[in-house]
Order: structure tokens, then C-alpha cells, then sequence
């Protein structure tokens, strides 16, 4: 903003430049302290399954918390440990640590983690990932590791063997951020996705477009019945939301309706207790409807 009226256009350029240029060296100095003193959070999100009518699992995020605690957005530090050349690091982590975590909770709730293109750089990332299963004992049908489609826009031959790999490992392999890509679909043929996860900007368009959202998610949904994978919907944010979706063949939902992204403390027992009332709701709705 412009504190100072005598200022040109310039100045004013020069000083958003610069502003941005201390913030990206502030969260540099942030992620780097954070890798060395392994100071990263996880955040759980819950997934909710809709034939059984209950939380059947979460997905970990990372959480970078600043000097004062306020956690930096993973969108604003991301691709900053990328540059860094600190993600694969970071990554390895948070496959350990929600490994461990998941090992902690009934087993029949599952783990849902983020992989970025750089994890898959050294090419041994199947190995790392069957060593910590090993290590924590947890079994591989509980894990499942979101890509998005960036990972495989070189359409590299080793990329395509590590995903086999991990599958082999019995771990489930997800397309992320479905939808909002320049060739989501042209990436289904490529690698059998166990699951596909439809971007939340679907959800986010539906108040404008219900509709016409309401055709494009069902469509997604037949297309994945067809090639047999499960399909997602994130970014449920209202019962609106919800009940626009109820007649929708989806298996998953997830959402802040259902749980926002909290620390591990505090799951399962609130979480299936938040759930349990949020289903209430939707069935009164659907009552009086
Ligand atoms: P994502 O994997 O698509 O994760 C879902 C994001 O949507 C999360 O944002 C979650 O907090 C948010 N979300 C969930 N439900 C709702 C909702 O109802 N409304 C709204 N408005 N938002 C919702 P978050 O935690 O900020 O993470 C952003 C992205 O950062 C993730 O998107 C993922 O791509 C990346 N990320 C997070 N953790 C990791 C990680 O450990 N490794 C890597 N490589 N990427 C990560
Ligand atoms: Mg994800
Ligand atoms: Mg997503
Ligand atoms: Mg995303």
C-alpha cells in the first residue's frame, strides 16, 4: 500500500518489489531453521467415506509454524523448500512421521500423503517408502500417496516405474487436484490411479454454476466408476454443498463440513464426535425436505 502521498508509480513498483523480495528471504530462512530442527507440523484432515457413513481416514499436511506461531500456508512455503532443494527432505519426514502417526490410530482408518515431482528425483523412492513401512509397521493398504499431474508432464520412464513400484507395495496411488490441470485426463491411461480426488474449485464454483457443476462432478464420477477408480470430492465446505452431492455415485468427501486440517491430539475422538453431529444434520434437513 501507499503510505506517502508524494510517491510516483515507480517508487511504489520498487517498494512491492522489495517488500516481496524480504518476505520470500524471510520464509527461506523459516524453511531452512524449520529442515535442521525438524520443525514442521502435521495438520490431519479427515476423509469421509459415504457408504459407510463415517470417517474412514485423514490426509496429512505440513505445517510451517513462523517465530511468533502463526503457521505459514503450504502454498506460500512449498515451493520455496522446492527451490531450496529441501523438499525431498522435507518429504521424507512427513512419509515417517504420518506413517508413524497412522500406526497410533484404529487400524482401519487410512493415511493420505502429498508427494512432490522432486521426491521421485533420485529414483528410490518406492524403496524409502517400503523401508518406513517396515520401520513403523504400518500396513500398505493404509497408505495413499496424492500426486497431481505435474509429476507426470515429462512423462518420464523412471517416474512410471517408482509408481509401479509403490503400487506393488500394496500402497494406493491418487490423482490429486483432478480437474484443474491442462490435461487431467489424458494422464488416466498413463498410470492406473486407484483413486482420483476432484479439485475443490469445483466445490467452490457451485453456488454460481450448481447445475452445471452438478453434470461436470457426476460425469467425473462415471469416468472414474468406469476405469475403476474411487473418486473424491473435496473442498465441502456447506450442507448445501453436501446435499447437492448426496444423489452423486462419489465414495469420499472431504471438507472443512467434515473436519478442518487439525493437529493429531485432537483425532479421532472429536472429529467422529463433529461427524456424527454433522450427519444429524443432514438427516433433519433431509426430513423436513
Ligand atoms: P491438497 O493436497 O489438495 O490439500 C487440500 C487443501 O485444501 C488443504 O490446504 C486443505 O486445508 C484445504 N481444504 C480442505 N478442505 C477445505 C474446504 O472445505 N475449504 C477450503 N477452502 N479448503 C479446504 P493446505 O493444507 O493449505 O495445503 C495446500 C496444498 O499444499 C495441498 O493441497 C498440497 O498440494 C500441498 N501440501 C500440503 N502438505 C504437503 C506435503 O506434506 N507435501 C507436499 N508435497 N505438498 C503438501
Ligand atoms: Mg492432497
Ligand atoms: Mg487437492
Ligand atoms: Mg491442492
Amino acid at each position: 500500500f501507499v503510505k506517502n502521498t508524494g510517491r510516483n508509480g515507480f517508487s511504489f513498483f520498487r517498494d512491492t518489489m522489495e517488500e516481496e523480495l524480504v518476505r520470500r528471504r524471510e520464509l527461506e530462512r523459516l524453511v531452512r531453521l524449520a529442515s535442521r530442527d525438524r520443525n514442521f507440523l502435521l495438520h490431519f484432515q479427515p476423509i469421509m467415506c459415504v457408504a459407510e457413513g463415517r470417517i474412514t481416514g485423514f490426509e496429512a499436511l505440513l505445517r510451517l509454524p513462523d517465530d511468533t506461531g502463526e503457521m505459514v500456508p503450504p502454498t506460500e512455503f512449498i515451493p520455496v523448500a522446492e527451490d531450496l532443494g529441501l523438499l525431498p527432505t522435507i518429504g521424507g519426514w512427513v512419509i515417517r512421521k504420518a506413517c508413524q502417526s497412522a500406526t497410533s490410530w484404529p487400524d482401519d482408518l487410512s493415511i493420505a500423503i502429498n508427494l512432490s515431482p522432486s521426491q521421485f528425483a533420485a529414483g528410490n523412492l518406492a524403496e524409502f517408502v517400503a523401508r518406513t513401512l517396515e520401520e513403523t509397521g504400518l500396513a500398505p493398504g493404509r497408505l495413499e500417496l496424492e500426486i497431481t499431474e505435474s509429476l507426470l508432464l515429462d512423462d518420464s520412464d523412471s517416474v512410471l516405474r517408482q509408481l509401479n513400484d509403490l503400487k506393488a507395495l500394496g500402497v494406493s496411488i491418487v490423482m490429486d487436484d483432478f480437474g484443474t490441470g491442462y490435461s487431467s485426463l489424458s494422464y488416466l491411461w498413463r498410470f492406473p490411479f486407484d483413486k482420483i480426488k476432484i479439485d475443490r474449485s469445483f466445490m467452490d464454483g457451485y453456488a454460481q454454476s450448481a447445475e452445471t457443476i452438478q453434470k461436470i462432478l457426476s460425469t467425473i464420477i462415471a469416468l472414474g466408476r468406469a476405469l475403476n477408480m474411487r473418486v473424491t470430492i473435496e473442498g465441502v465446505e456447506t450442507l448445501l454443498q453436501a446435499r447437492a452431492i448426496e444423489g452423486l455415485a462419489v465414495d469420499h468427501l472431504q471438507g472443512y463440513l467434515f473436519g478442518r486440517p487439525q493437529a493429531e491430539i485432537e483425532i479421532p475422538g472429536n472429529l467422529l464426535k463433529d461427524f456424527l453431529r454433522t450427519v444429524d444434520g443432514l438427516k433433519d434437513k433431509g426430513g423436513s425436505a
